[in-house]
């Protein structure tokens, strides 16, 4: 059994409490949460400098494309990105594999504990498998060509059925509005089973994607003809927000949204992944736009990411939005367990096996460039 306080404890149930004390299990289950030191036997304390939280929920990564870390040139757009995800079998299987068991290490040792990563491939099954970490897998169809429609989807099944048969929670989704034509949208809603529990998809990434629907012209038009793309695409829907219709009874993710206004958001779960969109995009959401209690962060992948680090995503946030520190720790822990489902992270609720972060070196209730976790 372990007590542990520091100057604050981040329950994300109840308010901070000052010297609040965590009592916890050997196996890291909560057990009971003191409002005050002097509740608990002094020699029984471990007192830390820094403020304690859970565990973070990275709720947007491709673990899979970790070996592309540096290859893509920052503040280029999405389409000069793009073309360095299609060189990523480039590469060789000994590489890939490092990569990633490289990036699983920087997520543990930054405190995350739980990951939706999305795959196209198998890459990472094996390392998952190990379960150092709690993965939702997000199996992602891209097929804005017709004729390829049930090679896609078929291969998608495949996969999913791979992850789930070695144990892995594994759903089929759609990667972005513009990839995925109405055809191949509802052959992912009909695969939908008791197993599936969210559906996400990338949104609003880049200015063009809004122009490809509004005014059907711009580079993704013209790049997505390139292509040999069905107009189904774009035709039948007026904004990218419009594939959402077809999902209104799913509990659906929607990533990135660095180009949604006001009048775009629903009550669905938002994950913003800040330091991504300023790698390729160099702009930021308008976070006086979401609901706090509905926003989750992820890092994106090491393709379009100098780190795998929520506090990193974090400080972003904080320095460009009006959230406050209880705030953006619930976008980190709470809000990302909860949509991907992860009924025992998240909080210090008592039962829950969350995961312990201190973190230092914070300026008051601010984090620094300076902060950084030590995960107890
Ligand atoms: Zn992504």
């Amino acid at each position: 059994m372990r007590f542990l306080t520091a100057d604050y404890l981040f329950t994300l149930y109840t308010t901070p409490i000052k010297e609040g004390v965590l009592q916890i299990s050997d196996d890291g289950k909560v057990i009971s949460v003191f409002k005050n030191r002097r509740e608990v036997n002094q020699n029984q304390l471990e007192i830390f400098e820094g403020i304690l939280c859970p565990g973070f929920v990275n709720a947007h990564c491709h673990l899979e494309l970790s070996h592309l870390k540096g290859s893509a040139k920052k503040g280029k757009g999405f389409l000069e990105f793009s073309k360095t995800i299609r060189l990523r079998d480039n590469y060789s299987d000994t590489a890939k594999k490092q990569a990633i068991e490289e990036a699983e290490k920087e997520m543990i040792s930054n405190g995350i504990v739980a990951v939706g990563d999305i795959c196209n491939k198998v890459d990472t099954l094996e390392k998952k498998q190990k379960e150092n970490l709690t993965y939702y897998n997000f199996i992602e169809t891209f097929g804005v060509d017709l004729n390829n429609t049930d090679v896609v989807f078929n291969q998608a099944i495949e996969l999913r059925n791979e992850f789930r048969v070695a144990g892995q929670k594994a759903s089929i989704v759609p990667h972005s509005p513009y990839s995925v034509p109405p055809v191949l949208m509802n052959k992912i809603i009909n695969a939908f089973d008791n197993a599936d529990e969210l559906l996400t998809i990338h949104m609003q990434e880049t200015n063009e994607e809004n122009q490809l629907f509004e005014n059907q012209e711009g580079a993704f038009f013209d790049w997505l003809n390139s292509m040999n793309a069905t107009s189904s695409i774009w035709l039948n829907r007026n904004k990218p927000t419009d594939v959402l219709q077809d999902l209104s009874d799913k509990k659906v993710l929607l990533v990135h949204n660095t180009f949604a206004r006001k009048e775009d958001i629903t009550d669905n779960y938002y994950c913003t992944c800040p330091r991504a969109n300023l790698y390729i995009e160099n702009d930021l959401p308008d976070y006086s736009i979401f609901d706090s209690d509905k926003l989750c962060v992820g890092t994106d992948s090491l393709a379009s990411n100098d780190s795998l680090s929520i506090l990193d995503e974090l400080l972003i946030i904080q320095n460009n939005s009006n959230f406050d520190l209880n705030t953006l720790l619930k976008i980190a822990c709470k809000n990302g367990a909860k949509a991907l489902g992860f009924s025992k992270l998240g909080t210090f609720r008592n039962g829950k096996i969350p995961g312990v972060n201190l973190i230092k070196n914070l300026d008051g209730f601010k984090f620094t460039a300076d902060c950084f976790i030590q995960v107890i």
